[in-house]
């Protein structure tokens, strides 16, 4: 078969990383008789820098006709005082596409214990998936800038608590059937409803899954205190971007850690990094997550085996110690070394 894919590079490390899109799937392709039809289109400080806007209409619609999209990071202090934001391009592409469920996996490699600050027995056995609701809540809210202060709106309808928390119930089906749902129900309004909902799906829909309530506090403690209790976590989206962050602690690096995207039409598949100024241009940046997203995306477009591939390649490349400095500070690993080192493995599998 035969599938486009469009490809937003972004700024910072994202170019770099962006890379391993067409080489990865270029040996998928070949290895799996399959095609991928790769396109490149702007977002972000580059789209502001080429035609004044984060999101061109070009790049959208691209991503539409498009079967996936991946995208690799975008923002830099270039553009942090800048009238129009990059992160402006990244927040319309999600709602343009109705992403609202986003799924970000921890993926252990016990070989990579020593990487974290944690300790070992802390992290054995840790194995769970972030699903954040990511087209809502204070990110999307009115905002109002005034001299002496400023507010921004959180606001989530009951309609669009129920579609995310049964996206995490289903999968709490296929794993465990273990949710734990993250709020600040003790004090926001928008959380009291967020637990109210939730019980109610689970009830009626998910009698099957043990569902438990933990305050948005305590959980970003329990996450480094005890991260193996944890199988899927559902939250809203200013919680699931900061506690996917801790999570990244737990696997060493924020550069192994990739995400989905969907909604009901749209895969958008990205690494849960930003665009690390502080090492971009230096050929340095951690190519895994923008490699393992490529697999969440293939097993989306209903490629199992292909996914499966990659993720091999992936964990291959790691045993045999090919790690960026970000995971052995001793390294001299580049970006490109690490792709073609999966790339390798995908072609000899
Ligand atoms: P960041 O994720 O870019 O970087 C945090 C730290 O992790 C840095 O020390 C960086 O060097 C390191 N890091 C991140 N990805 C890495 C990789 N692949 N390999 C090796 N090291 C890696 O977060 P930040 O510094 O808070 O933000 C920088 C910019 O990125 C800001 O403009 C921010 O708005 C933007 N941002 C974008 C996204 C996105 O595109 N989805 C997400 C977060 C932040």
């Amino acid at each position: 078969m035969s599938y486009k894919i469009a490809c937003l590079p972004g700024d910072g490390i994202g170019p770099e990383v962006a890379t391993s899109v067409k080489r990865i799937l270029d040996a998928i392709g070949h290895q799996f008789e399959q095609q991928f039809e790769v396109s490149h289109h702007l977002i972000g400080g580059a789209a502001i820098d080429e035609f004044g806007v984060a999101l061109p209409d070009e790049t959208l619609s691209a991503c539409k006709q498009a079967d996936a999209t991946f995208l690799a990071a975008i923002g830099g202090p270039k553009w942090d005082h800048s009238e129009i934001r990059p992160e402006q391009g990244l927040l319309k592409l999600r709602a343009e596409l109705e992403v609202y469920a986003n799924i970000r996996p921890l993926t252990m490699y016990p070989q990579l214990a020593s990487a974290s600050p944690l300790k070992s027995e802390i992290l054995e056995g840790t194995d769970f998936i972030i699903v954040r609701e990511l087209t809502g809540g204070i990110y999307f809210g009115a905002k109002s800038r005034h001299s002496d202060y400023a507010t921004d709106e959180c606001k989530y309808s009951v309609e669009e608590v129920e579609r995310i928390a049964r996206v995490a119930f289903e999968l709490a089906t296929e794993r465990n059937n273990h949710l734990t749902s993250v709020d600040k129900a003790n004090v926001l309004e928008t959380s009291k409803l967020w637990r109210e909902v939730v019980s109610r799906i689970g009830e009626q829909e998910f009698p099957q899954v043990a569902l438990h309530h933990q305050l948005v506090d305590s959980c970003a403690m329990k996450l480094i205190q005890s991260p193996s209790e944890f199988d899927v976590i559902l939250t809203e989206n200013m919680f699931g971007d900061i506690l996917s962050d801790e999570a990244s602690v737990l696997a060493g690096s924020m550069g192994l850690l990739a995400s989905s995207s969907v909604g009901s039409r749209y895969g958008l598949f990205e690494p849960i990094h930003g665009s690390a100024p502080d090492i971009a241009g230096q050929g340095i940046a951690n190519p895994y997550a923008s490699i393992l997203s490529i697999a969440m995306m293939l097993r989306w477009l209903k490629l199992p085996k292909e996914a499966e591939s990659i993720e091999l390649a992936v964990s291959g490349a790691i045993d045999s110690g090919i790690l960026t400095k970000d995971l052995n500070s001793s390294s001299d690993v580049t970006t490109q070394q690490a792709i073609e080192a999966v790339v390798s493995r995908i072609n000899a599998s």
